[in-house]
Formats: C-alpha cells, structure tokens, sequence
C-alpha cells in the first residue's frame, strides 16, 4: 500500500469511527478504518443501551447531542444508502430526569437547556406519577449495592419532579446503525480493514504519521486518529501523547440488566428513557414490553 494512499487513519470501527469515515469521505477525504473486532460496531457500541439524549453536562456536548436527535430522526435521509441488514431504528420516546439532591434538582440542565434552545416541560411529582405510574418518588438516596441491608430501604425524603425532554429516546440497534453508517461511508469511497489490529504508530517530526499492524505491515498517512474506544488510552501510549493529555480515557465494567416491565404497564410503548440520580440508575424499554436498566458510572 502506497504512501499517501488514504488522508486519514482512522483506529477504530464503533459508532464514532464509522460516522467520522462517512463525515470525511463526504468531504472528499480518503479515509481508512482499521479495526481488531470483525465488523463495525462489534466494541462497546454493540454493548449500548444506545440512548439518546440532549442533557449533558457542558453546552457544546449538549448543542451536539440535541442536533443528533434530528439525524438519527431522520436516519434514512442521514444515511442516504441501502443497506442490506436494513436500518438501525430510532425509538423518540422522550427522556425523564429526576431532579435530586445530588443533581441540584437539575438547575444547571435547564439553564443550558434554555441556552441551546432544547424543549423541556417542568414535571411535578405528580407528572411523574401520571406520566410513569410504576415510578416511586420516595428518595433512597444515597445509592447502595444489593447486599447493604438498607438498600431499597427509603430514607424518608421525596423527589422533587423531573423534566422531560422529549428530543430524546434510544437506537434499537446500534451495532445495526455503525453498519449504517459504513456503507453510506464505503459509497463515498471509504474503506474499512477488520480483523486488524493496530500495534504501533508512525511518528515523524514530532505527530504522528501512520498505523503499523500486527502483521507488521505499515500504512501511512498525514492524519491519524484515534477512535479506539475505552481502550484509546493504549493507542495514546503507542503514540507517547497520554502523558500531556488533560483527559485520559480507561476502560470501565458498566453493568446493564434486562427485566419485564411491572405487570399491567406498557413499558414499551408508554414508557420513556428515565434517569435517576438518587439510586444512580437510567433505564429504557426494551422489546417484549421489557426494562434495560443500567447503572451510572
Ligand atoms: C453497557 C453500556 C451502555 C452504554 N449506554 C449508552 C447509552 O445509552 N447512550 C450513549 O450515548 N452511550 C452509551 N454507552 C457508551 C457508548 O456505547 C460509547 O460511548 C460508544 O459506543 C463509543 O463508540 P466508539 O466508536 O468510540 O467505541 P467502540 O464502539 O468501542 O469502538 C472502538 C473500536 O476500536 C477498536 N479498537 C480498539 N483498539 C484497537 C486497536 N489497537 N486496533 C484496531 N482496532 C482497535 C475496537 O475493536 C472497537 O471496535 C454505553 C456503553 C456501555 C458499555
């Protein structure tokens, strides 16, 4: 493979790798995704629970998930090609934040909210009820594991409300979607190497300048990036830049479960994305009436 054969290395295939190979190639760029795993999508994105959702802690990160909202509503547009699996799915049911002691009752939220211009209504408790009528709002505050004996044990407080923000809701396949996302990529003339793991990077004059493979074989190219997921950090190291770095990335357990939805309530189709703070869970319905639930970090 030729010197400047490709404008862009990109280590990685997961959701972020194959919609940066599609935004590049829709500029023109040649670009390159090698990944270890066999297709896209295959890392910690095929673990998601894939929600979607515009609160986020900075106004950037927030601006940029609100607008997300929109393409993955309009994911057929946004893709623009046919796959052969079909399309990844998106679910716009909404999202439901407690406000707690914790998230100082999501004041922060809201003024970002009112800032990027993102919808939200005000729900008192009784919203909530109404709204999601399997919901307690009696606080269990501070989260506890299963074996502490207090544990689902309320402490005598109640929640004060949640907002709703309804440009939210969760991808129904998001191993499905970074496939979405590769063949609207390959149809601008990206390509994508799997089963390659990269071992090592180029450096010259100081950045770096392509990927070796474990096969030892070297490709090069002015700009290489690196998507690599919860283990980037070992990209960074091999590149010798972790050490400068402000935020470092590491690999963490994040537990997600799988249950029925409480008889009698339509989870599936009533039910929304939640998140509460106060036992530092969120959850989603699943298909087959079911809950995901997963455990803040
Ligand atoms: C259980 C769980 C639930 C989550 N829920 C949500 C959620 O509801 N909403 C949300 O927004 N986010 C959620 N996330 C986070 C979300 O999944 C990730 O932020 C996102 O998938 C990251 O995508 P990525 O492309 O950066 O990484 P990945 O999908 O991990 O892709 C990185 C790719 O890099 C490849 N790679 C790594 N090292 C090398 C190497 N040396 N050589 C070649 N290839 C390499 C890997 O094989 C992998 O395919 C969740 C994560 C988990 C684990």
């Amino acid at each position: 493979m030729a010197t400047r054969d490709f404008d862009a290395i990109i280590i990685g295939a997961g959701i972020i790798g194959a919609a940066l190979a599609l935004g590049l190639a829709r500029k023109g760029w040649r670009t390159l995704n090698v990944d270890r795993l066999p297709a896209a999508g295959y890392g910690s994105t095929s673990g998601s629970c894939a929600i979607i959702r515009p609160y986020y802690s900075t106004v950037d990160g927030s601006a940029l998930a609100y607008e997300s909202h929109f393409y993955w509503k309009a994911w057929a547009d946004f893709v623009g090609v046919a796959d052969e699996r079909g399309l990844a799915r998106y679910v716009d049911c909404g999202c439901l934040v407690m406000k707690t002691e914790g998230n100082r009752h999501l004041a922060h939220i809201a003024a970002i909210m009112d800032e990027i211009g993102c919808p939200y209504e005000d729900l008192s408790p009784d919203d909530v009820r109404a709204r999601l009528p399997i919901v307690t709002l009696d606080s269990f505050a501070p989260p506890k594991r299963p074996e502490d004996p207090d544990f689902g044990r309320p402490n005598g407080r109640t929640l004060a409300g949640a907002l709703f923000f309804p440009t939210g809701g969760y991808v129904t396949d998001p191993q499905l979607a970074s496939h979405n996302l590769q063949r609207a990529a390959e149809a601008k003339g990206a390509v994508f190497r799997f089963r390659t793991a990269v071992t090592d990077i180029v450096k010259e004059g100081g950045r770096a300048a392509g990927v070796v493979l474990e096969s030892g074989e070297m490709i090069r190219a002015p700009v290489v990036v690196n998507v690599a997921g919860p283990h980037s950090f070992k990209i960074n190291r091999m590149a010798g830049v972790e050490a400068g770095m402000k935020i470092r990335t590491r690999a963490l357990r994040h537990e997600v479960c799988h249950v029925p939805a409480p008889g009698g309530f339509d989870f599936e189709h009533r039910g929304c994305v939640y998140s509460d703070n106060d036992i530092a869970v969120y959850m989603r319905p699943e298909h087959g009436n079911h809950i995901l639930i997963g455990s803040e970090d």
